[in-house]
């Protein structure tokens, strides 16, 4: 972990409210690990609190943060320029495992949580593993599809759901994904999940019955990301547990879900 002021690369609008952020940094990131960042100038402080973003690729000499403007800090983010600086914090956090045993991997993703995802596959490739990947994503709308394309031409298998009905599925992707398993279009030796609580609870759920290893990424509000403020506790069969040190990656049979 360490704390540099990194050059912002680029900042630019994929769609309405998701943006991509390209940053100066070197060394080596476990995909679902994390930063904690923030913009940086002398006079000013706002927002005061760094905030936690995961990286969604990384590349020579830097990384790409796919964010979604959803308060004030995000908002501020989008003023961002090349050449401007941010405090960044990291990587934090323990990350995606990836067991070399595994030959299908399913990926349960809903809006933004699909940011870990893309350096995830990444890194396997890298690793020289090339498991049967599928990807279940879901948003309300078209707006909630970023990165769909980028998926495929990496090979992984795109199941896509919308609350609207716009594209593909009409309804939860955890019900899309549950109608594969039951159809066994997918036989996962593993699930990997990140998004929203109610489909991280449904997709845990989903495992547990079919006795499938499942991974989620929770999401927490953060105040320092390293340990100390305990703000993002979670309760866990082994005590409360911090979601910016012990996970933010937990085992789902390890969540006592119903304290979430
Ligand atoms: C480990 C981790 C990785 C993350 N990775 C990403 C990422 O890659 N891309 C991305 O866009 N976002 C990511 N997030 C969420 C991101 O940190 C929040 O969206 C951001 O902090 C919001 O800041 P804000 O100032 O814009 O919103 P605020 O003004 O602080 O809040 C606006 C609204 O969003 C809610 N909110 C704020 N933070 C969170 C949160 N962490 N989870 C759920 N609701 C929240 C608030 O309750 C409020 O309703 C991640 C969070 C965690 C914990």
């Amino acid at each position: 972990m360490k704390r540099t002021l990194s050059k912002v690369i680029y900042n630019r609008g994929i769609s309405p409210s998701y943006h991509l952020l390209g940053l100066r940094w070197e060394g080596r990131i476990d995909p679902g690990q994390f930063f904690m960042l923030r913009p940086w100038s002398f006079d000013r402080f706002d927002p005061l609190l760094n905030r936690p973003f995961g990286v969604y690729r990384v590349f020579e000499g830097g990384i790409e943060i796919l964010y979604k403007v959803v308060g004030r800090g995000t908002r501020i983010m989008t003023g961002l320029k090349e050449g401007d600086e941010v405090i960044l914090i990291g990587p934090l956090g323990r990350g995606f495992p990836f067991m070399e045993g595994w030959e299908e991997v399913s990926i349960v993703s809903g809006g933004v949580g699909i940011a870990p995802f893309y350096h995830l596959i990444q890194w396997i490739r890298e690793k020289g593993s090339f498991p049967a990947l599928s990807l279940y994503h879901g948003g309300r709308g078209e707006e909630d599809l970023v990165g769909i394309e980028e998926f495929e031409r990496a090979g992984v298998t795109v199941n896509i759901a919308t609350e609207r009905g716009t594209r593909g599925y009409r309804g939860l992707i955890s019900d899309l994904f549950k109608r594969d398993l039951e159809k066994g279009k997918v036989r996962p030796s593993a699930v990997l999940s990140c998004g929203p609580k109610g489909m991280l609870k449904e997709v845990a759920l989903i495992c547990r019955e079919r006795g499938i290893p499942c991974y989620v990424s929770l999401d927490r509000m953060m105040g320092c990301g390293i340990g100390t403020c305990l703000g993002c506790v979670v309760r866990t069969k082994g005590g409360y547990q911090r979601v910016c040190m012990e996970g933010p990656v937990f085992e789902s049979e390890e969540i006592v879900w119903e304290e979430l």
